[in-house]
């Protein structure tokens, strides 16, 4: 009894006397882990990296040269003498040698198993011309069987050095696709994933004719007589379905496509903006037995009917130690600005008179919504155009005027949230919104966004990262693949200098600075999930998800930022990914 007395007051003072109290709770804990140490009473690390650079983003302590862990979590960081105590026999010890460590890269914004979907089919990305890629496909159906469905995506009009010989819209016509694959359906999506190509072929299996009319949020293009020219935009890609279908990838497959790919990539968080509850069924599966290498968050995207009688199991089944967790709901506001899918307050500059598709009716997002509030999810809307943005904004008020919810507690998101008008930007960090953005989109559009928007709107309201920033509110980054490649140092790239190559910048005044771009790959882009306790920071206590790069992110030249590669991929303590160390 007394002795307890006295440790009371003991505590007590120390507090009292050595403000402020969370450097001096940091004190106190430090003191008592090399206490242990030296004693011999804690246990050896599993794992310690030195003599590099740690970049910690952990404000406590922003940069280190040494760290140690033990089943799955950080148990110390600092300097690489005091980090020595920590190994025991059976660690294995990194030597850094000068490269840099951050926490893992989260991506925020990705479709994890269209991923490994991409990987299966023809890869279109960045091909010169719509002759290329008709000669790929004639390729392709020379190894093919009778019959067999041929898919391929990535192709952008844009990409092309010469418009192809049969033009309407700016769009190719199907004749030579058709051509080359009479008896063989060939379906290719577009780049942005928002615009659908069918040969003949593929149509006459769907029973598309030049009398099938448009459907809501979608449009078949058609040619001066009438007849569908192949392009099919936004939801009148759904009338392929009777071909589409026939496409069915074993989704353990392309999750293990993907995981490879992540890795590879430094991602060891993995926000996945939409899988389908019968996907997410799949990969709970293989999660359970261990097979996920990555952490997946993943947003339920499927009918209303569908999640409302599924949600309430999806979100008990997420349990701690876990890597799955079922976090939010995705809707898709509006279309892709490339395929003049996104919902604009104006008409386009280059399609006067369209302002874009609501590719969902906004009441469905609102019943969503609703659903959302009751199983305490997140819910992440697509929204690309000024329209689309307001629309999605307007929304969430209404609910939490509605509900009487403070909907920054919830911490629901806009994906992409590209264009926006001036008076919509302060209404994110005031509503609590977190903008999910990919940078590399920015560089990788810039190109052509000014044709669609005109020079004046472009500059005013197109990847505001700057605006949003400084009005308060948070940015998680990404990719958006396979729409992007996966890679968190060419979106990190285009964030910091919107250089679309050839030194040709888009709007420079909106670019992030080194440390904000981190910050929302790896602090904030945790935050948006609601696991900033436990990742995005390389601090005691947080789980060991760290990528280890050839260089340091912060300080080298713009120009040697696209050279940086990933060295180690480290998932929960376990390295998961190591390249060849050529120096
Ligand atoms: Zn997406």
């Amino acid at each position: 009894m007394p002795l307890a007395r006295s440790m009371t007051g003991l505590y007590k003072m120390r507090f009292i006397t050595a403000l402020p109290m969370k450097r001096t709770t940091i004190l106190l804990l430090s003191a008592f882990a090399a206490t242990l140490a030296a004693d011999g009473g804690a246990e050896p690390a599993d794992l310690v990296l030195t003599g590099g650079t740690i970049l910690t983003m952990d404000d406590d302590r922003p940069e280190a040269e040494a760290l140690a862990a033990r089943g799955g979590r950080v148990t110390a960081i600092g300097g690489a003498r005091e980090i020595r105590k920590h190994i025991g026999p059976g660690t294995r010890v990194i030597d850094l040698d000068g490269l840099t460590a951050v926490p893992g890269f989260i991506e925020g914004h990705g479709h994890f198993t269209g991923i490994g979907n991409a990987k299966l089919q023809l890869n279109l990305l960045n091909r010169r011309s719509w002759e290329e890629i008709v000669a790929l496909v004639a390729k392709a159906v020379e190894g093919a069987e009778p019959g067999e469905l041929i898919r391929g995506r990535g192709w952008h009009q844009d990409d092309w050095d010469e418009p192809p010989e049969f033009v309407v819209g700016g769009l190719p016509v199907h004749h030579g696709l058709s051509a080359v694959s009479p008896d063989n359906p060939v379906v290719l999506t577009h780049a942005s994933g928002h615009m659908t190509f069918a040969n003949q072929r593929a149509m006459e299996m769907s029973g598309i004719t030049a009398e099938t009319p448009d459907p809501r949020g979608g449009e078949i293009v058609r040619g001066p007589d009438g007849n569908p020219t192949g392009a099919f935009r936004q939801r009148a890609g759904g009338l392929l379905g009777p071909v589409t279908r026939l496409w069915r990838p074993d989704i353990g497959e392309m999750a293990k496509l993907a995981s490879r790919e992540a890795l590879a990539k430094g991602v060891t968080t993995f926000q996945d903006a939409g899988s389908s509850i019968a996907a997410i069924g799949v990969l709970r599966e293989m999660d359970n037995r261990g097979e996920l290498p990555v952490r997946l968050w993943v947003m339920a995207r499927d009918s209303n009917a569908r999640l409302a009688e599924s949600l309430g199991g999806l979100v008990r089944e997420n349990r701690d130690g876990s890597f799955l967790t079922v976090g939010g709901i995705k809707k898709a506001m509006d279309g892709a600005m490339g395929t003049h899918g996104a919902w604009l307050l104006e008409p386009y500059a280059d399609r006067p008179g369209h302002t874009g598709f609501n590719t969902t009716p906004v009441e469905d997002i609102e019943e969503a919504a609703r659903l959302a509030v009751r199983h305490h999810l997140q819910l992440g809307v697509h929204a690309i155009g000024d329209r689309a943005n307001r629309e999605t904004l307007d929304l969430y008020e209404r609910i939490w005027a509605e509900t009487g919810i403070d909907g920054r507690e919830r911490r629901w998101r806009i994906e992409h949230a590209q264009t926006i008008h001036p008076d919509d930007v302060p209404r994110f960090a005031r509503l609590g919104v977190i903008a999910s953005m990919q940078g590399v989109h920015a560089t990788s559009d810039g190109p052509w966004v000014p044709n669609r928007l005109g020079a004046e709107r472009a500059r005013e309201r197109a990847y505001v990262w700057r605006a949003l920033l400084d009005s308060g509110a948070i940015i998680v980054n990404g990719t958006d693949a396979p729409v992007e490649d996966l890679d968190p140092v060419a979106s990190f790239h285009a964030s910091v200098t919107r250089d679309m190559g050839a030194g040709r910048l888009f709007s420079p005044e909106q670019r992030m600075t080194r440390e904000e771009a981190l910050r929302s790959y790896t602090r904030d882009a945790a935050r948006a999930i609601f696991r900033e306790e436990e990742l995005g920071t390389l601090a005691p206590g947080k789980f060991a998800d760290i990528t280890v790069l050839s260089h340091n992110l912060l300080t080298v030249p713009d120009e040697v930022i696209s050279e940086i590669n990933v060295v180690y991929t480290i998932v929960n303590g376990k390295v998961r990914h190591e390249a060849e160390r050529g120096r």
